[in-house]
Protein backbone atom coordinates (compact mmCIF):
# COMPACT_ATOMS: atom_id res chain seq x y z
CA UNK A 1 0.00 0.00 0.00
CA UNK A 2 1.07 3.32 -1.26
CA UNK A 3 0.85 6.38 1.31
CA UNK A 4 -2.06 8.84 1.16
CA UNK A 5 0.43 11.65 0.24
CA UNK A 6 1.59 9.30 -2.88
CA UNK A 7 -1.89 9.83 -3.97
CA UNK A 8 -2.78 13.73 -3.41
CA UNK A 9 -1.00 14.50 -7.23
CA UNK A 10 -3.78 12.27 -8.51
CA UNK A 11 -6.47 15.06 -7.77
CA UNK A 12 -5.16 17.20 -9.98
CA UNK A 13 -6.68 14.87 -13.06
CA UNK A 14 -10.29 14.19 -13.15
CA UNK A 15 -11.35 10.36 -12.15
CA UNK A 16 -14.29 8.35 -11.68
CA UNK A 17 -14.66 6.91 -8.39
CA UNK A 18 -17.25 5.32 -5.93
CA UNK A 19 -17.09 5.91 -2.13
CA UNK A 20 -18.17 3.17 0.57
CA UNK A 21 -17.82 2.74 4.23
CA UNK A 22 -19.07 -0.60 6.17
CA UNK A 23 -22.74 -2.26 6.13
CA UNK A 24 -25.12 -0.50 8.51
CA UNK A 25 -23.46 3.05 8.06
CA UNK A 26 -23.43 5.00 11.11
CA UNK A 27 -22.39 8.68 11.64
CA UNK A 28 -18.97 8.58 10.72
CA UNK A 29 -19.16 6.10 7.99
CA UNK A 30 -21.72 8.44 6.32
CA UNK A 31 -20.41 11.49 7.32
CA UNK A 32 -16.77 10.74 5.83
CA UNK A 33 -18.03 9.24 2.70
CA UNK A 34 -20.31 12.37 2.39
CA UNK A 35 -17.43 14.50 3.30
CA UNK A 36 -15.40 13.35 0.86
CA UNK A 37 -17.56 13.28 -1.99
CA UNK A 38 -19.07 17.19 -1.39
CA UNK A 39 -14.74 17.41 -1.51
CA UNK A 40 -13.85 15.27 -4.43
CA UNK A 41 -16.77 16.82 -6.57
CA UNK A 42 -15.52 20.34 -6.23
CA UNK A 43 -12.26 19.04 -7.61
CA UNK A 44 -14.65 18.70 -11.03
CA UNK A 45 -14.30 14.43 -9.83
CA UNK A 46 -17.22 11.50 -11.06
CA UNK A 47 -18.43 10.39 -7.51
CA UNK A 48 -20.95 7.96 -6.59
CA UNK A 49 -21.06 7.51 -2.78
CA UNK A 50 -22.46 3.38 -2.14
CA UNK A 51 -23.46 2.25 0.76
CA UNK A 52 -23.35 -1.60 1.32
CA UNK A 53 -26.73 -1.56 3.07
CA UNK A 54 -29.63 1.14 4.38
CA UNK A 55 -28.66 3.01 7.23
CA UNK A 56 -30.58 4.48 10.52
CA UNK A 57 -33.29 7.24 9.34
CA UNK A 58 -31.07 9.35 11.57
CA UNK A 59 -28.87 10.19 9.10
CA UNK A 60 -31.30 11.47 6.46
CA UNK A 61 -31.23 14.98 7.35
CA UNK A 62 -27.27 14.59 6.18
CA UNK A 63 -25.97 16.72 3.14
CA UNK A 64 -26.31 14.71 -0.04
CA UNK A 65 -27.50 11.57 1.45
CA UNK A 66 -30.29 11.21 -0.82
CA UNK A 67 -27.68 10.89 -3.72
CA UNK A 68 -26.27 7.49 -2.08
CA UNK A 69 -27.18 4.34 -3.08
CA UNK A 70 -28.19 1.43 -1.22
CA UNK A 71 -26.38 -1.45 -2.82
CA UNK A 72 -28.84 -4.07 -1.39
CA UNK A 73 -31.81 -1.85 -3.16
CA UNK A 74 -29.62 -1.37 -6.60
CA UNK A 75 -27.52 -4.26 -7.00
CA UNK A 76 -26.90 -4.15 -10.74
CA UNK A 77 -27.05 -0.24 -11.07
CA UNK A 78 -24.51 -0.20 -8.34
CA UNK A 79 -22.27 -3.07 -9.34
CA UNK A 80 -22.21 -1.23 -13.05
CA UNK A 81 -20.53 1.99 -11.09
CA UNK A 82 -18.04 0.03 -9.16
CA UNK A 83 -17.17 -1.46 -12.80
CA UNK A 84 -16.37 2.08 -14.60
CA UNK A 85 -14.53 3.41 -11.39
CA UNK A 86 -10.88 4.34 -11.19
CA UNK A 87 -10.70 4.13 -7.76
CA UNK A 88 -12.89 3.03 -4.50
CA UNK A 89 -12.00 4.95 -1.55
CA UNK A 90 -12.94 2.50 1.37
CA UNK A 91 -13.66 4.56 4.26
CA UNK A 92 -13.98 3.78 8.42
CA UNK A 93 -13.71 -0.23 7.76
CA UNK A 94 -9.82 -1.93 6.75
CA UNK A 95 -11.30 -5.46 5.53
CA UNK A 96 -13.56 -5.77 2.16
CA UNK A 97 -16.07 -8.04 3.75
CA UNK A 98 -17.05 -5.24 6.38
CA UNK A 99 -19.32 -3.99 3.44
CA UNK A 100 -21.00 -7.56 3.27
CA UNK A 101 -22.10 -8.05 -0.34
CA UNK A 102 -20.23 -5.40 -2.12
CA UNK A 103 -17.14 -7.12 -1.35
CA UNK A 104 -16.93 -9.38 -4.02
CA UNK A 105 -18.07 -6.40 -6.81
CA UNK A 106 -14.99 -4.43 -5.27
CA UNK A 107 -12.67 -6.76 -4.82
CA UNK A 108 -13.59 -7.59 -8.66
CA UNK A 109 -13.51 -4.39 -10.28
CA UNK A 110 -10.49 -2.84 -11.50
CA UNK A 111 -10.66 -0.10 -9.48
CA UNK A 112 -7.68 1.10 -6.80
CA UNK A 113 -9.56 0.53 -3.76
CA UNK A 114 -7.80 4.10 -1.47
CA UNK A 115 -8.13 2.98 2.35
CA UNK A 116 -9.14 6.07 4.94
CA UNK A 117 -9.77 4.16 8.11
CA UNK A 118 -9.07 4.28 12.28
CA UNK A 119 -9.59 0.56 13.00
CA UNK A 120 -6.91 -1.76 14.03
CA UNK A 121 -5.22 -4.66 11.63
CA UNK A 122 -5.77 -3.48 8.26
CA UNK A 123 -5.61 -5.60 5.21
CA UNK A 124 -3.19 -3.71 3.22
CA UNK A 125 -2.78 -5.87 0.54
CA UNK A 126 -6.27 -5.54 -0.90
CA UNK A 127 -5.31 -1.10 -1.16
CA UNK A 128 -3.08 0.58 -3.78
CA UNK A 129 -2.71 3.70 -1.31
CA UNK A 130 -4.39 4.16 2.00
CA UNK A 131 -3.68 5.42 5.36
CA UNK A 132 -4.46 3.80 8.96
CA UNK A 133 -4.53 4.96 12.13
CA UNK A 134 -6.01 3.84 15.53
CA UNK A 135 -5.14 6.68 17.50
CA UNK A 136 -7.52 8.80 15.25
CA UNK A 137 -10.75 9.82 16.95
CA UNK A 138 -13.04 9.08 13.50
CA UNK A 139 -12.70 9.01 9.56
CA UNK A 140 -13.86 12.12 9.65
CA UNK A 141 -10.87 13.65 11.69
CA UNK A 142 -8.65 11.97 9.04
CA UNK A 143 -10.88 12.82 6.05
CA UNK A 144 -10.44 16.79 7.34
CA UNK A 145 -6.62 15.77 7.25
CA UNK A 146 -6.61 14.40 4.05
CA UNK A 147 -8.39 17.94 2.47
CA UNK A 148 -6.44 20.30 4.73
CA UNK A 149 -2.76 18.30 3.58
CA UNK A 150 -3.52 17.56 0.02
CA UNK A 151 -3.80 21.74 0.17
CA UNK A 152 -7.61 22.21 -0.46
CA UNK A 153 -8.77 23.29 3.22
CA UNK A 154 -10.41 26.33 1.29
CA UNK A 155 -12.96 23.79 0.01
CA UNK A 156 -14.30 22.81 3.37
CA UNK A 157 -17.74 24.43 2.95
CA UNK A 158 -20.76 24.37 5.21
CA UNK A 159 -21.92 21.00 3.86
CA UNK A 160 -18.42 19.43 4.58
CA UNK A 161 -18.28 20.66 7.92
CA UNK A 162 -21.53 19.52 8.87
CA UNK A 163 -21.00 15.82 7.90
CA UNK A 164 -17.45 15.92 9.53
CA UNK A 165 -18.53 17.08 12.68
CA UNK A 166 -21.65 14.14 12.81
CA UNK A 167 -18.26 11.53 12.30
CA UNK A 168 -16.42 13.84 14.96
CA UNK A 169 -19.30 13.50 17.86
CA UNK A 170 -20.69 10.10 17.13
CA UNK A 171 -17.28 8.51 17.01
CA UNK A 172 -15.98 9.99 20.14
CA UNK A 173 -18.77 9.85 22.25
CA UNK A 174 -19.96 13.69 21.98
CA UNK A 175 -16.12 14.40 22.40
CA UNK A 176 -15.43 12.25 25.93
CA UNK A 177 -13.49 9.59 24.69
CA UNK A 178 -9.77 9.56 25.26
CA UNK A 179 -9.35 9.80 21.60
CA UNK A 180 -10.68 13.10 21.46
CA UNK A 181 -7.30 15.05 21.26
CA UNK A 182 -6.45 18.37 21.18
CA UNK A 183 -6.36 18.24 17.49
CA UNK A 184 -10.14 16.84 17.02
CA UNK A 185 -11.12 20.27 19.36
CA UNK A 186 -9.45 22.11 16.66
CA UNK A 187 -11.17 21.20 13.93
CA UNK A 188 -14.38 21.55 15.54
CA UNK A 189 -13.25 25.04 16.20
CA UNK A 190 -12.29 25.24 12.84
CA UNK A 191 -16.14 23.75 11.56
CA UNK A 192 -17.64 26.43 13.92
CA UNK A 193 -16.14 29.45 12.20
CA UNK A 194 -17.48 28.09 8.76
CA UNK A 195 -20.94 28.73 10.50
CA UNK A 196 -22.00 25.12 11.49
CA UNK A 197 -24.68 25.09 14.30
CA UNK A 198 -23.36 21.98 16.34
CA UNK A 199 -26.25 21.96 18.48
CA UNK A 200 -29.00 21.63 15.52
CA UNK A 201 -26.98 18.08 14.31
CA UNK A 202 -26.76 16.57 18.37
CA UNK A 203 -30.51 17.03 18.19
CA UNK A 204 -31.11 15.66 14.69
CA UNK A 205 -28.61 12.53 15.81
CA UNK A 206 -29.46 11.79 19.08
CA UNK A 207 -33.19 13.14 19.86
CA UNK A 208 -34.50 11.16 17.11
CA UNK A 209 -36.20 8.21 18.71
CA UNK A 210 -39.92 6.65 18.42
CA UNK A 211 -41.48 5.81 21.01
CA UNK A 212 -41.19 2.44 20.70
CA UNK A 213 -37.19 2.49 20.76
CA UNK A 214 -37.59 4.11 24.13
CA UNK A 215 -40.29 1.18 25.43
CA UNK A 216 -37.94 -1.58 23.74
CA UNK A 217 -34.82 -0.01 25.96
CA UNK A 218 -36.50 0.37 28.87
CA UNK A 219 -38.10 -3.52 28.89
CA UNK A 220 -34.61 -4.64 27.66
CA UNK A 221 -32.90 -3.07 31.11
CA UNK A 222 -35.67 -4.53 33.12
CA UNK A 223 -35.94 -7.55 30.93
CA UNK A 224 -33.04 -8.45 29.14
CA UNK A 225 -29.80 -7.55 31.13
CA UNK A 226 -27.59 -9.89 33.05
CA UNK A 227 -25.23 -8.00 35.73
CA UNK A 228 -21.94 -10.73 36.19
CA UNK A 229 -21.10 -8.72 39.57
CA UNK A 230 -17.73 -11.04 39.79
CA UNK A 231 -16.62 -10.21 36.15
CA UNK A 232 -17.63 -6.94 36.41
CA UNK A 233 -19.34 -7.56 33.22
CA UNK A 234 -22.91 -6.41 32.28
CA UNK A 235 -24.94 -8.18 28.77
CA UNK A 236 -27.74 -7.69 27.39
CA UNK A 237 -29.20 -10.08 24.85
CA UNK A 238 -31.94 -9.01 22.33
CA UNK A 239 -34.49 -11.96 21.07
CA UNK A 240 -35.97 -11.18 17.57
CA UNK A 241 -39.91 -10.73 19.41
CA UNK A 242 -38.48 -7.42 21.31
CA UNK A 243 -37.56 -6.18 17.89
CA UNK A 244 -41.14 -6.55 15.74
CA UNK A 245 -43.35 -5.91 19.33
CA UNK A 246 -41.20 -2.27 19.29
CA UNK A 247 -40.86 -1.73 15.55
CA UNK A 248 -37.49 -1.23 15.73
CA UNK A 249 -35.68 0.08 12.86
CA UNK A 250 -32.06 0.22 11.63
CA UNK A 251 -29.75 2.19 14.01
CA UNK A 252 -32.86 1.95 16.88
CA UNK A 253 -30.07 -0.54 19.23
CA UNK A 254 -27.29 1.07 18.00
CA UNK A 255 -25.31 2.73 21.38
CA UNK A 256 -27.71 0.79 23.58
CA UNK A 257 -24.60 -1.09 24.75
CA UNK A 258 -23.01 2.26 26.12
CA UNK A 259 -25.14 2.55 28.82
CA UNK A 260 -24.60 -0.99 30.36
CA UNK A 261 -20.69 0.67 31.19
CA UNK A 262 -22.53 3.64 32.91
CA UNK A 263 -23.17 0.90 36.06
CA UNK A 264 -20.59 1.93 38.51
CA UNK A 265 -18.14 -1.06 38.20
CA UNK A 266 -18.37 -2.50 35.05
CA UNK A 267 -15.90 -3.03 33.12
CA UNK A 268 -16.99 -4.94 30.01
CA UNK A 269 -19.74 -4.32 28.44
CA UNK A 270 -21.77 -6.85 25.65
CA UNK A 271 -24.80 -7.19 23.55
CA UNK A 272 -26.16 -9.78 21.37
CA UNK A 273 -29.05 -9.14 18.69
CA UNK A 274 -30.75 -11.58 16.98
CA UNK A 275 -30.72 -10.15 13.69
CA UNK A 276 -32.05 -12.20 10.36
CA UNK A 277 -29.07 -13.86 9.25
CA UNK A 278 -27.02 -14.32 12.21
CA UNK A 279 -26.70 -13.29 15.56
CA UNK A 280 -25.19 -9.64 15.86
CA UNK A 281 -22.49 -8.69 19.01
CA UNK A 282 -20.95 -5.48 20.29
CA UNK A 283 -18.50 -4.94 22.95
CA UNK A 284 -17.17 -2.16 25.34
CA UNK A 285 -15.10 -1.65 27.56
CA UNK A 286 -13.29 0.74 30.01
CA UNK A 287 -9.34 0.37 30.69
CA UNK A 288 -7.09 -1.82 29.33
CA UNK A 289 -9.22 -5.18 28.38
CA UNK A 290 -9.05 -5.17 24.69
CA UNK A 291 -12.20 -6.49 23.20
CA UNK A 292 -11.22 -5.56 19.41
CA UNK A 293 -8.64 -9.09 20.25
CA UNK A 294 -11.25 -10.90 22.32
CA UNK A 295 -13.79 -10.33 19.18
CA UNK A 296 -11.36 -11.10 16.78
CA UNK A 297 -10.26 -14.53 18.92
CA UNK A 298 -14.24 -15.49 20.24
CA UNK A 299 -16.76 -14.13 17.43
CA UNK A 300 -15.51 -13.28 14.42
CA UNK A 301 -15.16 -9.83 14.59
CA UNK A 302 -12.91 -6.88 15.43
CA UNK A 303 -12.93 -2.70 16.09
CA UNK A 304 -11.07 -1.03 18.65
CA UNK A 305 -9.90 -1.57 21.91
CA UNK A 306 -12.87 -0.67 23.64
CA UNK A 307 -15.34 -0.59 20.80
CA UNK A 308 -15.75 -3.72 18.53
CA UNK A 309 -18.04 -6.36 17.30
CA UNK A 310 -18.41 -9.61 16.35
CA UNK A 311 -21.30 -12.34 15.08
CA UNK A 312 -22.21 -15.69 16.03
CA UNK A 313 -24.56 -18.32 14.08
CA UNK A 314 -25.61 -19.98 16.84
CA UNK A 315 -29.06 -19.03 18.34
CA UNK A 316 -29.25 -16.47 21.47
CA UNK A 317 -29.10 -19.03 24.00
CA UNK A 318 -26.04 -20.56 22.81
CA UNK A 319 -24.08 -17.62 21.96
CA UNK A 320 -24.60 -16.11 25.07
CA UNK A 321 -24.05 -19.32 27.02
CA UNK A 322 -20.47 -19.14 24.81
CA UNK A 323 -19.82 -15.73 26.08
CA UNK A 324 -20.55 -16.71 29.32
CA UNK A 325 -17.99 -19.57 29.20
CA UNK A 326 -15.35 -17.92 27.61
CA UNK A 327 -15.36 -14.70 29.90
CA UNK A 328 -14.49 -17.02 33.20
CA UNK A 329 -11.24 -17.41 31.49
CA UNK A 330 -10.96 -13.35 31.72
CA UNK A 331 -11.55 -13.23 35.20
CA UNK A 332 -8.30 -11.96 36.67
CA UNK A 333 -8.19 -9.21 34.18
CA UNK A 334 -11.46 -8.51 34.28
CA UNK A 335 -11.11 -7.78 38.05
CA UNK A 336 -8.06 -6.53 37.65
CA UNK A 337 -8.23 -3.82 35.36
CA UNK A 338 -6.99 -1.04 35.19
P1 LIG B 1 -20.62 -1.63 16.85
O1 LIG B 1 -20.58 -2.44 18.07
O2 LIG B 1 -21.03 -0.20 17.15
O3 LIG B 1 -21.35 -2.24 15.73
O4 LIG B 1 -19.11 -1.54 16.36
C1 LIG B 1 -18.07 -1.13 17.19
C2 LIG B 1 -16.81 -0.98 16.37
O5 LIG B 1 -16.37 -2.27 15.92
C3 LIG B 1 -17.00 -0.15 15.12
O6 LIG B 1 -15.84 0.60 14.92
C4 LIG B 1 -17.22 -1.17 14.03
O7 LIG B 1 -16.80 -0.69 12.79
C5 LIG B 1 -16.39 -2.36 14.51
N1 LIG B 1 -17.05 -3.63 14.17
C6 LIG B 1 -18.33 -3.99 14.45
N2 LIG B 1 -18.59 -5.24 14.04
C7 LIG B 1 -17.46 -5.70 13.46
C8 LIG B 1 -17.10 -6.93 12.81
O8 LIG B 1 -17.89 -7.87 12.69
N3 LIG B 1 -15.83 -7.00 12.33
C9 LIG B 1 -14.93 -5.98 12.46
N4 LIG B 1 -13.70 -6.14 11.96
N5 LIG B 1 -15.23 -4.82 13.05
C10 LIG B 1 -16.47 -4.66 13.55
MN1 LIG C 1 -15.35 5.26 12.76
Amino acid sequence: MQTIEQFYPILNQPFKAIITGHQKPDGDAMGSTLALAHFLKQLGHDVTVISPTNWASFLDWMPGVNEVIDFEANKTQATEIVNQADYAFCLDFNILHRTKHLAPVIEKSKSIKILIDHHQQPDIETFGYGISDVMMSSTCEMVYNFIVQSGYSNLINLDIAQCLYTGLMTDSGSFRFPSTTASVHKIVAHLKELGLKHSIIHEKIYDNSSEGRLKFMGNAFLNRMTVLRDLNTAILAIPKTDIYKYELKTGDTEGLVNYLLSIEGIKLAAIVIDREEERKWSFRSKGNFDVNIFARTHFEGGGHANAAGGRSSKSVEETLQDFKTIIENYKTQLTQLK
